[in-house]
């Protein structure tokens, strides 16, 4: 669980963040929307300390992550990421890209890690693509890959920023139907993306984000169906 109280992120003068406040229960599914530059990718980095909060609280399983005490590489193991550039070693095939963090970073046994590797990329529709190296493979297999990667490490929650926005239209849906498929094996997840018929779909919460704000929150039923504010409005007017 993680629980944000007054969070703010400042670059210099610019107020990115303004007054975030929200929790992300337990295998509970959130989008997130919002225009571009409204401050969605810093509000995910800031839940895993790519970027240091300028103010405010962001407590994850009880561990209060702005104090400077904690060992954040620890936390970080239990949140996995997923980005839009699948961020793939291409020098590497796509066994050794999964079974690397956990034999580095929690000295798994090589054995144990393959295994675990060979199962998640079984979960993405791709194990016969172990030996493949990353310049083999499709846009969408890249990012099923750098899904199945991030779960090798056992997160307790996935963060997703726009992972289908780089790719060709024809690749959206095998990606999406995988991260559908963790949602229904109750990962948590928060998910930045601009597809609203899966937020409609797949979302417990969606949160409308504008200007370093949350400007309305609920379930895809008010927020996407029945948005209160003239922001959120006008936001999904230009998105449908
Ligand atoms: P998009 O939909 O385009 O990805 P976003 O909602 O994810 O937008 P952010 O990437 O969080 O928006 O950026 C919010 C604002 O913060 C933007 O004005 C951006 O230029 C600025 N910003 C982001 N990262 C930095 C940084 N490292 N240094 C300075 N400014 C930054
Ligand atoms: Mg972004």
């Amino acid at each position: 669980k993680i629980k944000v109280e007054k969070l703010r992120k400042c670059f210099g003068d610019l107020e990115v963040l303004r007054d975030i406040s929200t929790e992300i229960h337990e295998g509970e599914v959130v989008v997130i929307l919002g225009p571009s530059g409204s401050g969605k990718s810093t509000f995910l980095r800031c839940l895993n300390k790519l970027e240091t909060a300028t103010a405010g609280s962001i407590v994850v399983d009880g561990v209060d992550i702005s104090d400077k005490k904690v060992n954040m590489n620890k936390v970080r193991e239990n949140i996995g990421m997923v980005f839009q550039h699948f961020n793939l070693f291409n020098n590497m095939d796509v066994i050794h890209n999964l079974m690397l963090a956990p034999t580095e970073l929690k000295k798994a046994d090589k054995k144990e890690a393959k295994e675990r590797a060979m199962a998640m990329l079984k979960r993405v529709g791709l194990e016969e693509k172990a030996d493949a190296y990353p310049a083999q493979l499709s846009g969408g297999q890249k990012q099923r890959v750098a899904i199945a990667r991030a779960l090798c490490m056992k997160p307790d929650i996935m963060l997703f920023d726009e992972p289908t926005s780089a790719l060709d239209p024809e690749m959206v849906g095998e990606v999406l139907a995988v991260m559908k498929q963790l949602a229904a094996d109750g990962m948590t997840m928060v998910i930045v993306t601009h597809e609203i018929g899966f937020a409609r779909e797949v979302a417990d919460r969606v949160i409308f984000m504008d200007g370093g704000y949350i400007v309305e929150e609920g379930t895809p039923q008010e927020v996407i169906l029945n948005p209160k504010e003239a922001r959120t409005i006008s936001f999904l007017n230009k998105v449908l």
